[in-house]
């Protein structure tokens, strides 16, 4: 479920606003979004994902309240630390998978995600 905005990283770009497909964002001119509807959360990730400056903190407790501070986060690398593992980069502000990421099989080899 979503934790956490830091207030200190966003842009006010929106885009956490306009990926997330249930609405839990309220935009807000000049101002970072609110998260207004935490309850509806699907805990989808997107957000974070397209999140350009790792601003955004998803818990993967889908059905529990997981508060955060944002210091830990930090202290922890935690914030934008989802987007990195998927190899999704950060760059001019555009997200693209990074080629050849090489994705786990059950059986112990690994395959290119490119
Ligand atoms: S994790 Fe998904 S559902 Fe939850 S706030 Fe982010 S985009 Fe919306
Ligand atoms: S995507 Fe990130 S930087 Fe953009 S408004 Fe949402 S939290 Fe702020």
């Amino acid at each position: 479920m979503i934790e956490l905005l830091s207030d200190a990283r966003c842009i006010d770009c929106n885009l956490c606003v306009k990926v997330c497909p249930t609405n839990v964002f309220e935009a807000r001119p000049g101002e970072a979004p609110l998260i207004a509807r935490q309850e509806d959360c699907q805990t989808c990730f997107m957000c974070e994902l397209y999140c350009p400056t790792d601003a955004l903190y998803v818990s993967p407790l889908a059905e529990l309240r997981d508060p955060v501070a944002e210091e830990r986060l930090e202290q922890d690398g935690r914030l934008g630390s989802y987007a990195h593992r998927l190899g999704w980069r950060r760059e001019a502000g555009r997200h693209r998978p990074r080629p050849h990421v090489p994705v786990p099989r059950r059986d112990g080899r690994t395959v290119s995600a490119a």
